[in-house]
């Protein structure tokens, strides 16, 4: 007999990423299963939730592995909890399949219980539904209140600083279709940063009584930076030989582009005091991440980008904000 809706949510995700751990039984008051999860927020905490959408074929190639789905798909909207300095609660998941398929149900769902594990997050309700592939995931976590990191408190006299590397999953694209057995070693390393980017919740977390504001970095360090600059109504000085670039991407030889404008690396982009230095290198030592110092905030509008030869550079794609 057919699987039906209520089999599948069943079999796939209440025994699978919606199985409330120890770990989450003091927040999660009703999961899966009634009209509407029910969730204890911490005393004195605030509910802050973010929700992203994946289509086939715009935000992952057609025939994605579905292991590699859904960990790449919780990793992106749990970036936003990273990003805001969330503590991660709990996910729901809008699904839309265009045929009942065991086996994909079964790896995507297998993989998308070790991604809520490993990032702190139960499924506590969803969607399923008949179409397209694509899929909707919100994310729920919390902070103390007042203390979410935001994009609009840059202050002038702020240093900016990047998380890890970036340019890595931009220049992957350039080797999805590619037959395993003919990749190099850097190009290994390329695509892992693009199927499974590291939500950096740990950071964020850390961030809430350091940074002045934050962003995840999915649509390039540019745009993104630009943002965060944007509505702090301030300037941005980037200095490019600074920029946390991969010896794997170095190799590449479009390194700057693909670090300024690829997106898809969810490192984050932060601004800092000049006063918290030390702060910062006490940090990034203490999480074993690199925390990279790339440019300041400074009086005025939009980014403005200089080459190692203190030249001033612009980010491709006509970029228009200086
Ligand atoms: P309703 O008709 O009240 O919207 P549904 O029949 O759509 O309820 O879903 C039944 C229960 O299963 C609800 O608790 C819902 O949140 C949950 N659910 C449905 N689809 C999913 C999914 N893909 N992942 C997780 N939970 C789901
Ligand atoms: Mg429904």
């Amino acid at each position: 007999m057919p699987a039906t809706e209520f089999d599948i949510i069943q079999r796939y995700f209440r025994e699978g990423a919606g199985k409330v751990s120890d770990a989450h039984a003091k927040t999660v008051r009703c999961g899966i299963g009634d009209d509407c999860a029910v969730l204890a927020i911490p005393a004195g905490e605030e509910l802050l939730l973010s929700v992203d959408t994946l289509v086939e074929s715009v935000h992952f190639p057609k025939a994605y592995s579905p292991a590699l789905l859904a960990r790449r798909a919780l990793a992106v909207c749990v970036s936003d909890l990273a990003a805001s300095g969330a503590s991660p609660l709990a996910f729901t998941l809008a699904l839309t399949l265009p045929v009942v398929d065991e086996n994909w149900l079964c790896e995507f769902s297998a993989a998308l219980a070790q991604a809520a594990s490993e990032f702190g997050v139960v499924l506590v309700g969803g969607d399923t539904t008949r179409g397209p592939l694509c899929m909707s995931l919100q994310v729920m976590g919390s902070a103390p209140a007042g203390q979410a990191l935001l994009r609009s408190g840059a202050q002038i006299g702020d240093l900016i600083y990047v998380s890890g590397s970036v340019g890595d999953a931009h220049a992957a694209l350039a080797c999805l279709g590619q037959a395993p057995q003919n990749l190099n070693d850097d190009q290994r390393y390329l695509l892992a940063r693009y199927h499974a980017p590291t939500p950096r919740l740990a950071l964020g977390f850390k961030l809430r009584n350091l940074a002045t504001a934050a962003i995840d970095i999915s649509d390039g360090l540019a745009a993104d930076l630009t943002h965060i600059v944007n509505v702090s109504g301030v300037a941005a000085v980037l200095n490019l030989q600074n920029l946390p670039i991969s010896p794997a991407l170095q190799r590449t030889g479009d390194a700057i582009d693909s670090a300024l404008s690829g997106g898809d690396d969810y490192e984050l982009c932060f601004t800092v005091p000049a006063s918290r230095r030390a702060d910062i290198a006490v940090l990034s030592e203490s999480l074993n991440l690199a925390l990279t110092e790339v440019g300041y905030i400074e009086a005025g509008s939009g980014l403005r980008c200089y080459d190692a030869q203190q030249n001033l550079y612009s980010p491709r794609g006509g970029y228009q904000h200086f």
